[in-house]
């Protein structure tokens, strides 16, 4: 994975040498010798880290990274501080002042290579997100909902068999603000990994083999919801750089110091929310985009461009791409018979219905009024009859009942069946000769399938 970084130094050696190591793996580097460099390079250059240096004669990295996450421009950009001062206070300096992560001087490889890796799988999954979101929201901007949500403090889960250790990595996490178990104590009631933010798995000196855990918690369907936090001793780096493969999201070396803990939680409990937010912009915006609102089908717009996709990846050696174009019978006398409410009632019952007879692969949309249909990629003419046969005996089956007014309405449907003909044919012809069908259908008696020979 590579990138470009700006590494911000005074001293010109330090410079050279992170330039050096970081060429050697491909990453293009960009250089600033102070503060107000650092700072017109950040904005200029948008690299995708900043190694940036905390003693610096006049503006101080504290500084400079205060400033950067106070510019709309630059505020999205990590930025990792490299420092030879290791207390406390001067960690926590650098948190208030915003930044994402810390490297001691003198820099190792292993440090610098796994730091400027977590960092850029965070990146690479915003900026996807954030592109994809780009057309529904400004993704620069956060509601103050969103904001208090990205800032709420964490929920976390501790594995260590080593349970005094557990139990006071919580404790420390509990006097930060957030809510913490160890594994042990939590096995007593059942976890429930849809409510964590991070999990801190302990890599080193177990009896059960961590990495295999570690591989297994990123399979959980609630995996998207948590990040892994591996905490490992520095005679297994290997095996750490394994978990990172695996999914870990950031590691962290045992013994555990309780202020690097407090930041790399804080730091991997904002990027998850962060992740969170942006995820649930796209799926909200998607839903507006492609979803119809009344029966929760795919709408029309999603339907043409489906179509298309499929039509595009038919092949003359495979299975044709067919649709099914249905309308629902009489449609007009239910809506003139119970009126409008009742018949809204009806399209929704009917499009789960619908949504319950066809294939995984199917693609369901309503088309407008009680006019629906099926796409169905690489299916053949007789098996999309079949296809369209059970849901035309699924509808005429059993009345539907409203359940507000307990009326029991008789519904039927007719359907019309064609198959594309190969590249040549236009979208418009395909569905031109579904309706013909269809209307054949209603002409032969309704409640039936017809498809017209080609
Ligand atoms: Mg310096």
């Amino acid at each position: 994975m590579t990138a470009t970084v700006l590494v911000v130094d005074d001293i010109e050696p330090n410079r050279r040498l992170l330039q050096a190591k970081l060429e050697a793996k491909y990453y293009t580097v960009f250089l600033a010798e102070n503060g107000e460099r650092a700072i017109e390079s950040a904005v200029r250059l948008q690299p995708d880290i900043i190694l940036l240096d905390v003693m610096m004669p006049g503006m101080d990295g504290y500084e400079v990274c205060r400033r950067l996450k106070n510019m709309p421009q630059t505020k999205h950009i990590p930025i990792v501080m490299v420092t030879a001062l290791v207390n406390i206070e001067d960690r926590l300096k650098g948190l208030q002042s915003g930044a994402d992560d810390f490297l001691s001087k003198p820099v190792d490889d292993f440090g610098l290579f796994t730091r400027l890796e977590t960092q850029m799988r965070f990146n690479m999954v915003a900026n996807e997100l954030r592109v994809r979101g780009k057309r529904n929201a400004p993704v620069t901007h956060f509601s103050d909902y969103e904001k208090e949500l990205i800032n709420a403090p964490s929920n976390v889960l501790v594995i260590d068999q080593d349970n005094a250790e557990a139990r006071r990595v919580s404790a420390a996490l509990t006097t930060m603000g957030h809510t913490a178990v160890s594994w042990r104590d939590a096995s007593e009631g059942k976890i429930e990994f849809r409510d964590l933010d991070l999990v801190i798995l302990a890599l080193s000196g177990q009896d059960h083999d961590a990495l295999k855990l570690c591989a297994h918690l990123r399979t959980l369907k609630e995996a998207r919801d948590f990040s892994i936090l591996v905490t490992y001793q520095s005679s297994d780096q290997t095996q750490a750089l394994e978990a990172l493969r695996l999914g870990a999201a950031d590691l962290i070396s045992a013994p555990l110091e309780l202020a690097e803990l407090q930041v790399r939680v804080r730091t991997q409990t904002q990027r998850q929310r962060y992740i969170d937010v942006l995820r649930h912009r796209v799926d909200r915006g998607m839903e507006l985009s492609v979803i119809d609102p009344l029966t929760g089908l795919f709408n029309r717009r999603h339907m043409l461009e489906r179509m298309q996709v499929w039509m595009r990846r038919s092949r003359e050696d495979e299975p044709s791409l067919t649709v099914v174009a249905f309308d629902i019978d009489y449609f007009k006398s239910i809506n003139d018979r119970f009126g409008h409410e009742a018949g809204d009632d009806v399209l929704r019952a009917f499009s789960e219905r619908l949504r319950m007879n066809i294939r995984p692969k199917d693609i369901a949309c309503r088309v407008g009024g009680e006019e629906f249909l099926v796409i169905m990629p690489e299916t053949e003419m007789e098996l999309a009859l079949k296809g369209a046969e059970r849901i035309r005996r699924a509808i005429a089956s059993e009345p539907f009942v409203n359940e507000r007014t307990g009326q029991a309405i008789d519904v039927t449907v007719s359907a019309g069946v064609a198959s594309h003909q190969g590249q040549s044919e236009l979208l418009a012809d395909l569905l031109h000769r579904a309706d013909r069908a269809l209307y054949q259908a209603k002409q032969n008696g309704r409640n039936r399938i017809e498809n017209l020979a080609a």
